[in-house]
């Protein structure tokens, strides 16, 4: 068998190469041309699934053992573990690990170069492949794979309708600078994961600060607004957490930003014939913490074992939401209300107020059960008030 996979981020790279170790011949093209290149992820992962991928030591920049919130006053809360609870990773060298590992098992990587779409059949699909402007030749392909990221470039070529308003795409956008700091400036953003929350720190987001190895941090600012919301400058949101929290003088060495985006029930088409779509381009990322490294990988893992099986895109659909299930769904029900909300003052007392109650009522593990298993059992019947 033969597939051809446009997009080598994690989604991508790691079906490649499940389907390579399975004998299949497998194409996988991306335009960076480098895996090094545009590491725009912030890589917070949880400890046990960053072990459960078998995510090596050389992809992780540092372990996190608590989790430090700061309210809309700039009022911090701390959690802390005696064990390591995650993991935060170097997106270039995850990617750079996933790309030697696809060149191992015998994929054909194309590097700077992108897929476009010609023609989809209900058993072929016709795609170019460009570089730099030129086009090759029109090659067919029995399988193909959308793993574009959120911008879901093959779905969108195929005409599918990914945002209908059954199940409306919610998208974040984010910027992340990495900074250089010492053993003295990183000290208050050390082994935790720094979170701020308020309409004062950027309104319809957060903003976050996570630690590195040799004394470096990621901090950026997401935002992920209704329709009629605010689209002030993220860099002036940035700019402004940065020196709210010391951090402005601190050297700049690197700066990235993208889009994480959802339906909330996954009920778009994830592909067409023989087109799939896999990881963030079938709605895999979560909007609660803005993350998705895990669940595109896991949904790769999902794809390949129907593409191995000839499952049908309805039985792929089933499966992925058999995956990815309830407590995902509820999960991005509630960011949806968290972040649309949180740009008045009664947002800012609500999170002030939630902060204030996890703090004299949860461990750091229950945080990470809360924000990462998507475990909302506890607050049970309170949380529909909320979601109304
Ligand atoms: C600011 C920010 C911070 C984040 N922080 C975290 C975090 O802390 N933890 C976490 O788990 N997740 C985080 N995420 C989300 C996470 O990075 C994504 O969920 C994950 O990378 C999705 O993997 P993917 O392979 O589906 O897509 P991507 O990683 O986006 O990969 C898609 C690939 O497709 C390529 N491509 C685009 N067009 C074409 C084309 N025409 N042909 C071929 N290839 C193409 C792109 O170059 C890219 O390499 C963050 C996202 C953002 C924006």
């Amino acid at each position: 068998m033969e597939a051809l996979i446009a997009g080598a981020g994690p989604a991508g790279t790691h079906l490649a190469i499940r389907l390579a170790r399975s004998g299949w011949r497998v194409t996988l093209v991306d335009p960076l041309p480098e895996p090094s290149r545009n590491a725009y992820s912030s890589g917070a992962l949880p400890l046990q699934d960053a072990n459960r991928l078998r995510i090596p030591d050389a992809c992780r920049s540092a372990h996190w053992w608590g989790w430090q919130l700061l309210n809309p006053a700039g009022v911090e809360h701390q959690w802390w573990s005696d064990d390591p609870l995650g993991v935060v990773l170097d997106f270039a060298a995850l990617r750079t690990w996933l790309w030697d590992e696809a060149v191992r098992a015998g994929v054909e990587l194309l590097a700077g170069q992108r897929v476009r779409l010609l023609r989809l059949d209900t058993d072929t699909a016709a795609v170019r492949i460009h570089t730099n402007g030129e086009s090759s030749e029109e090659r067919v392909y029995p399988h193909l794979v959308d793993a574009t990221g959120a911008r879901r470039v093959l779905l969108h070529q195929a005409g599918l309708d990914v945002d209908s308003p059954a199940d409306p795409l919610l998208t974040g956008e984010g910027s992340e600078w990495v900074l250089q700091g010492n053993d003295r400036t990183t000290e208050r953003w050390r082994d935790r994961l720094s979170f701020m929350l308020g309409r004062q720190w950027i309104p319809h987001g957060y903003g976050w600060v996570f630690p590195m190895q040799h004394h470096q941090l990621k901090v950026g600012v997401c935002r992920l607004a209704p329709p009629a919301g605010s689209r002030a400058s993220l860099n002036t949101a940035l700019k402004r957490l940065l020196k709210r929290c010391g951090l402005d003088e601190l050297p700049v060495i690197d700066r990235h930003g993208g889009i994480v985006s959802s339906t909330v029930n996954r009920r778009e088409a994830l592909g067409s014939g023989v087109l799939r779509a896999v990881g963030d381009s079938a709605s895999t990322a979560n909007l609660l913490g803005g993350e998705g490294i895990r669940h595109a990988m896991d949904s790769a893992d999902v794809l390949a074992q129907c593409l191995l099986s000839g499952a049908t895109l309805q039985d792929y659909q089933l499966s992925l939401n058999r995956r990815f299930n309830w407590r995902w769904s509820l999960s991005n029900r509630l960011a949806r209300k968290t972040w649309w909300g949180l740009n008045t003052e009664s947002g800012d007392q609500r999170i002030a107020r939630l902060i204030d109650g996890l703090s004299g009522q949860a461990s750091a593990e229950d945080l990470s059960e809360l924000l990462f298993d998507y475990r909302f059992e506890r607050y049970g019947l309170r949380l529909l008030p909320y979601l109304r």
